[in-house]
């Protein structure tokens, strides 16, 4: 018999399968993890059985042996489906389905051992950043690995050398100079280790859940539409609890940002943690490759993760969930660019099992599937614990500054702040930008100082005294004169996080401030620290970014302030509208979830905008009817399809030849075979350079089909068969993010 084999690779040519004769001592069917002789390579190759056959019209060579975790076969489908959907390499897919750790078998081999050498810091992280920032560490390699474990805590030899390219002799010689220090131990990698939870009982169902949970079927998809803290969760209880009595699994997504231990513990004090695997990011290698072991014998039924979770090895599954649908995490960046909840709706329809997506403001597009019957709606109207929705007040910074109020803080927001700070009350305020100064300037030639690989203004950080770059990382220090006109006149513009605070210490100089946003955050676990602080010691003020918005659940809030609804308007982005909703009401849903009444106060300069202003009641429904009618005019999602052709390269000349290549063929096509699509010319990007490599991009609208499916497949096959050099190309259809 012969076996199709793909080879673990992302080199485009090799997106095809290979003919291998399979050995008769061999056990080898669809989805057998493969090692196979592959060109002239001395070292064999893996790859993954995709299909059998009898004979083969090449002349092949024999499978040299088998890898220990297979694939199911439905994921083989799945992985194939995705590679024609997501325009790219099945083996990118199916990297997706393979067990943590399976980069390499050494370290599959070292993840199953439980009792490690760790090396962790020897001296306190301050000291350590001060010897590195005074010289007294000079050595790259050195610093890579100090900075390594200051963001990881500790790690193994092995996994040192993996990730910083240090070898093990300049670990060693750290820990002569008594940098770090090795101990031998035997590593728990239970996540949920030392938490008491009190166990949890059914609630009974108010009319409304009852019944959205009576209308939910064996099989079928679902919006679940319910306003923040109508119960949406508790129906998600009911049904994994309902699925748990039929010996199946369950699928539950969140948005990576939420999956706190708290939303987790919810869960663990129904069900106990026995049956429940948790996967995020966050956990370590060894961490991922347990819960994945977990999951797949069986063990855990209950999977709750971020994004790629939809992919884990769940035995018979029969429930898949969605929170938040309309969080922006669910899609991928990065290649395989894939939305978690299309691969959701293909492995239920496959599987003939019930998805339920839930979000107190749904993605435009899904609630437009459900209003046109795609799914099902249930609605919830009510909050499930009679608590009421916030009071919602709009102030007009216009106005504040008319009145010579140049801080950041309106009058109203003083107030209000100042009334909680008495009442021993907390508050979260919500700025979504980070740092200090978001631009630097020259007064005197207008001269802004930009990252020098990307074309983005660097933004200041006053406690480090650097200018960053949140998207490349690159940093330099502040300046003080104009590079190009050398004038000393230089002014920062803009606020950031950083800079509230100040103003908020200024402010208030009694009150306990804490900040969180990616600064504060970029240790393991001080996300989830910073929370806990803030609610155990009863902080006055939570400062943040985004991260402050989702899902927490603080008894003691009852004021939110949004210190600018703006930042969300101007993003370029047809969407710009609905997300200012959607965030807008999520944050304002932290305010006042118990007995205490919640206030909400947002400041904008764009009072009269409907998104802003809508979000006043907190209607969705209105914004909905109002955008829909907008969308359907100028020819946007749902009523058309937006795909993005994203191409970048190192040098600007070969990426506008490249373009303008992919463009004429492209144009040919749609010409010549009637396509009726809109297609237009290569442009730059909004951000036209981005870590050294400049973007430019094609935008067609379309109505998607199998038909431009296959245009664009063929597109990409173009692309690779033209000398590109640097040139790398994308394709996105309705892209969350259009920068
Ligand atoms: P959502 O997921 O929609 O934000 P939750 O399920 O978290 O809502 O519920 C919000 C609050 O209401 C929680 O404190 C929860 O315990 C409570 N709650 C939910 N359903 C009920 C119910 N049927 N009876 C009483 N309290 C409920
Ligand atoms: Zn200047
Ligand atoms: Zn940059």
């Amino acid at each position: 018999m012969i076996a199709e084999v793909i080879i673990n690779s992302s080199v485009k040519t090799l997106n095809r399968t290979f003919d291998y004769e399979i050995p008769e001592n061999l056990d080898v069917h669809i989805g057998t993890r493969v090692f196979v002789p592959f060109s002239r390579k001395k070292e064999l190759e893996e790859g993954i059985v995709v299909g059998i056959k009898e004979t083969s019209e090449f002349k092949v060579k024999e499978i040299a042996g088998l890898q220990e975790e297979q694939i199911n076969e439905d994921y083989i489908e799945l992985a194939k489906w995705m590679s024609h959907r997501y325009f790219c390499n099945i083996s990118d897919c199916l990297k997706l389905m393979l067990p943590p750790g399976r980069t390499s078998k050494n370290i599959l081999n070292r993840v199953k051992e439980k009792r490690v050498n760790l090396v962790t810091l020897a001296k306190d992280e301050d000291e350590i950043l001060q010897d590195i920032e005074s010289g007294i560490i000079k050595s790259e390699k050195q610093k890579r690995v100090l900075e390594f474990l200051i963001n990881n805590g500790n790690a193994t030899i092995s996994d040192i050398e993996l990730f910083t390219d240090a070898s093990s002799s300049i670990v060693k010689t750290l820990i002569k100079n008594n940098y770090l220090e090795q101990n031998s131990t035997q590593i728990e990698r239970n996540p949920f280790l030392n938490r008491k939870i009190v166990k949890t009982v059914d609630l009974e169902l108010t009319d409304e859940q009852k019944i959205a949970y009576n209308n939910i079927k064996e099989d079928g998809k679902y919006l679940l539409y319910g306003i923040t803290g109508s119960g949406k969760t508790e129906i998600y209880l009911r049904l994994i609890g309902k699925m748990l009595k039929q010996n199946k699994s369950s699928i539950m997504l969140v948005p990576e940002i939420s999956l706190t231990p708290q939303t987790v513990d919810r869960f663990i004090s129904r069900f106990g943690e026995k049956h429940i695997a948790v996967l995020h990011s966050k956990l370590s290698i060894g961490e991922r490759y347990d819960e994945w072991n977990k999951i797949k014998s069986g063990e855990a039924k209950i999977i709750i993760g971020a994004r790629s979770a939809i992919f884990s090895p769940a035995v018979n599954l029969g429930l898949i969930i969605i929170d938040e649908e309309h969080d922006e995490s669910y899609q991928s960046e990065m290649t395989p660019r894939y939305d978690a909840r299309e691969v959701a709706e293909y492995i239920s329809e496959k599987k003939h099992i019930p998805l339920i997506l839930g979000s107190a403001t749904p993605d435009m597009n899904t609630f437009y599937k459900a209003k046109e019957g795609d799914y099902q709606l249930l609605t919830l109207s009510k909050r499930a614990n009679n608590s009421k929705l916030p009071t919602v007040e709009i102030v007009d910074l216009r106005e504040e500054l008319a009145n010579g109020n140049k801080s950041m803080i309106s009058k109203k927001l003083y107030e209000e702040i100042r009334k909680n700070i008495d009442n021993k009350k907390q508050t979260i305020l919500y700025l979504n930008r980070r740092g200090f100064s978001t631009f630097v300037m020259c007064r005197d030639c207008g001269y802004t100082v930009k990252c020098k690989r990307c074309n983005i203004t660097l933004t200041y950080h006053k406690y480090t005294h650097k200018l960053k770059c949140h998207y490349c990382g690159y940093e330099q220090d502040e300046v003080t004169e104009c590079p190009e006109c050398k004038s000393k006149n230089i002014r920062y513009f803009g606020s950031g996080t950083q800079k509230l605070e100040e103003e908020i210490n200024k402010l208030f100089p009694e009150a306990t401030t804490i900040r969180m946003d990616i600064d504060t955050v970029s240790k393991k676990n001080s996300h989830e620290q910073i929370l806990s602080k803030f609610r155990d010691e009863n902080i006055d003020i939570l400062i943040g970014t985004q991260m402050v918005v989702k899902g927490h659940h603080f008894p003691n809030v009852t004021l939110v302030g949004v210190i600018a609804a703006d930042g969300s308007l101007n993003i370029g982005d047809f969407r710009a509208n609905e997300k200012t909703f959607q965030i807008l009401t999520q944050v304002a849903g932290r305010a006042g979830r118990e007995k205490d009444e919640g206030r909400v106060i947002i400041q904008t300069y764009n009072p009269d905008n409907y998104a802003i202003e809508f979000s006043k009641s907190q209607d969705y429904d209105l914004l909905y009817d109002t955008e829909i009618d907008i969308r359907k005019q100028l020819k946007y999602p749902p009523f058309c399809d937006i795909i993005l052709i994203d191409m970048s390269a190192k040098n600007l000349k070969e990426l506008k030849d490249v373009s303008k290549k992919v463009h004429a063929y492209l144009k040919d096509r749609v010409i010549n075979e009637r396509f009726g699509v809109l297609l237009y010319s290569p442009v730059p990007s909004p951000i036209d350079k981005i870590k050294d490599r400049y973007r430019m991009r094609i935008i067609i609208k379309c109505k998607y089909d199998d038909r431009i499916n296959n245009l664009l497949n063929d597109c990409m096959q173009e692309f690779y068969k033209m000398k590109t050099y640097t040139s790398r190309m994308a394709i996105e259809l309705n892209p969350n993010n259009m920068l």
